[in-house]
């Protein structure tokens, strides 16, 4: 089966076709780092981790670039409010850069806490000023960019298909708009490529460029970076739905006017984590962090299985309840592995059970090259798991190949141990004898030997086919 995915672009799911099928390119927004990722920021990272996964599943190689914000974000996604480094800095009395290194750091430690790859290039803003003023140059030089008291504007005007990820026209945008006015914008949804003259007198990162000292917009780091590391066409750009109607119709003008031509395939966009209150975010105080869950005594690997519970087109609503309730099954499924470990023989399989396993294996593909379906996927593991006409062997074999995918650590969870049985010879002997007395209908010798049995501490469990389970007690 070839890979599905929904594109934003086009509202609709598209067979996904490769631009070279050596090597998937990816691009995702990354963490402004001025705070600490809350778990609904980690819930877009971790279908971005699932999708890169997903199509190496497939057989592709995928080069996966996300960038760091650590300049120029103000606290609105346009060009409003105040500059989001620079307000922690001032709030927690440290440098714009400490702050940065700190929330870089802690997001990624996070992201491996959750089991999430690198992506294949990190990128930071302030690393690659001279790519983004090269970017504004040339717009500027093809007729898209405008100087105005100060600063550097993209002239959406110019941009016919300004709104088109979104399905709202030009004047629907009016980014800028709601709370200030910048009268030096010749149209309302023109947004900032370079700051000059800064509405912070103590910006501390600033950088000479060809129109002053200054630092600059948002949305121009990703088209920068990401021409640059994956070329000028991209096969698959992801982020949160917020990213939409303002970054990504940005990212689109700033790319398709410098390149000419059509910039990325594929649009992918992930639902929120909502609280019962709402979206989970930032700047309305949205603080569970991973390390608020392992307080409250989930690991980061309960709250991955919660994710993955929902789809990523689907809006989750995150309380301690659903996550006591992934926390219980994350368990059960880890105590399953821990049993088939210790059941599983040697790990050969016969070919009947081979062809069973392809099969298992094909069908948990299928879900996920259909657009990612993991509560599908989800179903399928415990549909398989709880199979009693499936080997430990093979259940073992199908939970590893998930485990490739999903990562949730079920290749680390040890073989039970504790419950394992020593069968001496006088134990050897007893069971013998019971068998021998229920074959012959002798149920009082039966009960005897159960009794003798039970004061060696080993309970014996009556299956169908006269098998036999051995409880230790
Ligand atoms: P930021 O660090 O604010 O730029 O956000 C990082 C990523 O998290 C972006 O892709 C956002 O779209 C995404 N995001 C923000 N809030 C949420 C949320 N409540 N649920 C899921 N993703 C989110
Ligand atoms: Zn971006």
């Amino acid at each position: 089966m070839s890979v599905y995915l929904y594109n934003t672009k086009t509202r609709s799911k598209e067979e996904f076709k490769p631009l070279n099928e050596k090597e998937v390119t990816m691009y995702c927004c990354g963490p402004t780092v001025y705070s600490y990722a809350h778990i609904g920021n980690l819930r877009t990272y971790i279908f971005e981790d699932l999708i890169a996964n997903t199509l190496r599943l497939h057989g592709y190689k995928v080069k996966h670039v996300m960038n760091v914000t650590d300049v120029g974000h103000l606290t609105s996604d346009g060009d409003e409010g105040e500059d989001k480094m620079l307000k922690a800095a001032e709030q927690e009395k440290k440098s714009v850069m400490e702050i940065a290194k700190h929330y870089e750091d802690t997001f990624f430690r996070h992201t491996s806490e959750l089991k999430l790859k690198r992506p294949t290039i990190v990128c930071r803003a302030t690393e690659h000023i001279k790519d983004m003023i090269d970017f504004v140059k040339d717009l500027e030089d093809k007729g898209f960019a405008y100087f105005s008291n100060g600063n550097v504007y993209f002239d959406t005007a110019k941009f016919p298909k300004y709104g088109c990820l979104s399905g709202q026209n030009r004047d629907d945008l009016k980014h800028g708009a709601r709370t200030e006015q910048d009268d030096n914008k010749r149209n309302p949804s023109d947004f900032v490529l370079w700051f000059t003259s800064s509405k912070f007198e103590n910006q501390i990162l600033q950088w000479d460029s060809p129109w002053g000292r200054g630092y600059p917009g948002w949305h121009i780091e990703c088209s920068a970076m990401s021409t640059k590391y994956l070329g000028e066409r991209i096969d698959i750009h992801c982020g949160g739905i917020d990213h939409i109607p303002v970054h990504h119709e940005n990212e689109i003008a700033q790319s398709e006017a410098k390149l000419g031509h059509e910039w990325v395939n594929y649009w992918l966009h992930m639902e929120f984590l909502n609280t019962k209150n709402g979206k989970m975010s930032k700047s309305t105080g949205g603080k569970t962090t991973i390390d608020t869950l392992k307080e409250l005594g989930y690991e980061p690997m309960v709250y991955k299985y919660f994710t993955l519970t929902s789809h990523y087109r689907s809006a989750a609503v995150f309380s301690e309840e659903a996550l006591d309730g992934a926390k219980k099954a994350y368990e059960n499924l880890c105590e399953y592995v821990a049993e088939f470990k210790a059941n599983a023989s040697n790990g050969v399989l016969d070919e009947n059970q081979a062809s069973d396993l392809e099969s298992l294996k094909a069908q948990f593909n299928d879900y996920l090259f259909d657009d990612f379906k993991t509560p599908l996927a989800i179903s399928h593991i415990w549909s398989v798991v709880k199979d009693n006409k499936k080997s430990a062997d093979l259940k073992l074999a199908y939970l590893m190949h998930i485990d490739s995918v999903l990562n949730l650590n079920l290749k680390s969870v040890e073989a039970k141990t504790e419950d394992k049985i020593e069968i001496t010879p006088e134990i050897e002997e007893l069971l013998e004898q019971r068998k021998i007395a229920r074959a012959e209908k002798n149920w009082a010798k039966s009960d005897e030997i159960r009794d003798k049995l039970l004061k060696l501490g080993i309970g014996v469990k009556d299956l169908p086919n006269k098998e036999i389970e051995l409880i230790k007690l």
